[in-house]
């Protein structure tokens, strides 16, 4: 088994999701007492929130590029970005070390495609649905994405800073979030890609007409999906 190196803490109520899908999906392929060989690097997303917001992402990037080093000196055969936003520095981390990087946007087109979808809704941060970084790479791996209108993504953004990153999942959020969905879905989109690592502490299966692509369990499953494959 590989190991999996993890950026995390962006928020840590998503990562503590990674940690547990990781364990529970080991566990579901090898059986017993297995579990994820995995090293976590944990940030302070105080630090990286501010960086965001002032548009210094280069040095956000500095800070998850020493995470991936340390993650790789402790072993890690790969490394992951446990957060769909900051793939914004996803070339600054990836430079920085020789273990492959899993791209959650890569793994999360490739699903998509799986399931035989082109045309799907993207909600997120509104730097991930507004800025090429995330949005541009499900299109460059042929997706057809739509996003919210303004209000929409103004609403689904804040909910993500000023309620999921602190653990706080409201109901009137939720119903908020199912309202976003829909205006989506009258736009054509057949799935939605909860391209967010706290939107599945919100959104189920439950809540939506089209099926959803959570990028959490998505991206801890292609992890595994690695960790176990053979060289
Ligand atoms: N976890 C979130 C994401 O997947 C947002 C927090 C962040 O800005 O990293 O985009």
């Amino acid at each position: 088994m590989k190991t999996i190196g993890l950026i995390g803490g962006m928020s840590w109520e998503s990562t503590a999701e990674y940690y547990r899908l990781l364990n529970e999906l080991t566990r579901e392929r090898l059986g017993g007492l297995h579990s994820a060989r995995c090293v976590l690097y944990s940030v302070d997303f105080a630090e990286i929130e501010r960086l965001q917001v002032q548009n210094r992402w280069s040095e956000a990037g500095e800070i998850l590029a020493a995470a991936a080093q340390a993650l790789e000196m402790a072993g890690a055969d790969m490394v992951l970005i446990c957060t769909n936003t900051m793939h914004k520095v996803a070339d600054q981390v990836e430079a920085a070390v020789s273990v492959p990087l899993l791209h959650l946007a890569d793994v999360t087109a490739a699903a998509v495609r799986a399931s035989g979808m082109r045309r799907v809704g993207l909600l997120g941060t509104a730097f991930a649905m507004e800025q090429d970084f995330y949005r541009g790479r499900l299109e460059a791996g042929g997706l057809d994405v739509r996003t919210p209108e303004a209000e929409g993504r103004e609403i689904v953004h804040r909910v993500i800073y000023e309620e999921l990153c602190l653990g706080i999942v409201r109901e009137e959020s939720r119903a908020a979030y199912q309202k976003v969905i829909e205006g989506l879905v009258a736009d054509g989109a057949e799935g939605v890609i909860l391209g967010c690592t706290e939107i599945e502490l919100l959104i189920g299966t439950e809540d939506s007409p089209v099926p959803l692509f959570p990028t959490t369990r998505l991206h801890a499953a292609a992890a595994v999906n690695a960790a176990l494959t053979a060289e």
